[in-house]
């Protein structure tokens, strides 16, 4: 069986590793570089409790971020790579009575679900994050919620994907329609020529709804910018992710501090604004104001995956032989495996009936 896979981002590689570990021969379609939008850009919060927001799904998030752990373990074995996992806890951290108010709510609702969540008062959070603002009144704490580093992710899948035999990633090949024949997806079409395959992912990102022929009946998917501001701290101080009114501050633990993140409507402007770097770095700041000395070594933005409702796109869609694992908005990073092994089970159901 060949699956051609259109999209080398986070979500196609990791789809990719889980149809070879199952001894399917897959083919990466990637119109520039493995990881060379959003995957690379993003914040590689593993967030699945301060990202719920009392979602249905909520059980997804939670299963995926425990599973990371151990997926780390495996990419690292596998190719010598440390993709960064620390389980560095979450604050999101409360300055008036009604956010304090948002949080407790939250935090009951996680945790009559089992999960560990906790509001602590400022004084407290200080003593889990030194460096948490002193105008913060409270935190909800969720020391579950971990992180990795989404460029050595990549670097970590695509060591992996260029030792098998069974893949071929192909770089600098734009993926311009998919083939239908006898109402199914029968491969796609590239300037080179047709592609022949018995399944298509179709994990195109932001692009996903731009490919000629995906089914119109499917929700779109948009384009939603988030801009990055990189900060170097010297000596290393913040430990905890933080998050404030809608900022948040991501520490390494070697001095790199990632400080994000707009939600912008712009289409495919890719631009990093004065306007965007200076909220950023005003709400980093609100959050830890020791960071206002640290250097800032770095910008880039990108785009998040966004279809309405917030829902992934994930398995079978309307079209047979091609399947979907795209939408995955904020929380690409954090779903990538749990969405490479539902998609490999659902090639395989198509395949069985
Ligand atoms: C600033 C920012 C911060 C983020 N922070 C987090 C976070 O902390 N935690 C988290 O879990 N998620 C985070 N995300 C979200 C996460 O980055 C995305 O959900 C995830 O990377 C989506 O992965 P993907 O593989 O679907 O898309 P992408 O990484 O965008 O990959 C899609 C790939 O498809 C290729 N492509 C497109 N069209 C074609 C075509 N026609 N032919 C061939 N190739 C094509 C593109 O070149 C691209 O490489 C963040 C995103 C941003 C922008």
């Amino acid at each position: 069986m060949r699956v051609a896979i259109v999209g080398g981002g986070a979500i196609g590689c990791a789809t990719a590793l889980a149809l070879v570990e199952r001894n399917v021969d897959v083919v990466v379609l990637e119109r520039s570089v493995p990881g060379a939008e959003a995957s690379s850009a993003a914040a590689g919060i593993l967030g699945a409790q301060v990202e719920l927001h009392e979602r249905a799904d909520g059980a997804l998030f939670v299963s995926a971020r425990d599973a990371w752990r151990e997926w780390a373990v495996a990419l690292r074995e596998a190719s010598g790579i440390d993709v960064g996992w620390r389980r560095s806890g979450v604050l999101r951290a409360a300055w008036t009575d009604e956010e304090r108010e948002a949080l407790r709510n939250e935090v009951a609702w996680q945790s009559e679900r089992g999960m560990r969540a906790e509001l602590i008062d400022g004084q407290r959070a200080r003593q889990v994050e030194p460096q948490l603002a002193t105008s913060a009144i409270a935190a909800a704490y969720f020391p579950d919620d971990a992180q990795v580093d989404p460029p050595s992710v990549l670097r970590a899948l695509t060591a992996i994907l260029g030792r098998s035999q069974r893949v071929t990633v192909r770089c600098g090949t734009t993926v311009r329609k998919l083939l239908v024949s006898g109402g199914r997806c029968v491969g796609v079409e590239l300037a080179e020529g047709e592609l022949r395959a018995d399944a298509t992912v179709l994990a195109a990102g932001s692009w996903s709804s731009l490919v000629d022929g995906v089914p119109a009946a499917l929700p779109v998917v948009r384009p939603v910018r988030g801009q990055i501001v990189l900060l170097e701290e010297h000596p290393v101080r913040v430990q905890t992710i933080v998050f404030g009114r809608e900022r948040y501050v991501v520490p390494r633990g070697d001095g790199r501090v990632l400080c994000g993140s707009t939600t912008e409507y712009v289409g495919f402007r890719k631009e990093v604004t004065a306007g965007g770097v200076h909220s950023i770095l005003a709400g980093a700041l609100a959050c830890v104001p020791s960071l206002e000395g640290a250097q800032l070594t770095g910008t880039w933005s990108n785009f998040r995956p966004h279809v309405a409702g917030d829902r992934a796109l994930v398995g079978t869609s309307p079209l047979p032989g091609l399947l979907l694992a795209t939408g995955h908005y904020r929380n690409g990073i954090l779903l990538a495996k749990a969405t490479a092994d539902a998609v490999a089970k659902a090639v395989f159901e198509e395949f069985t009936g």
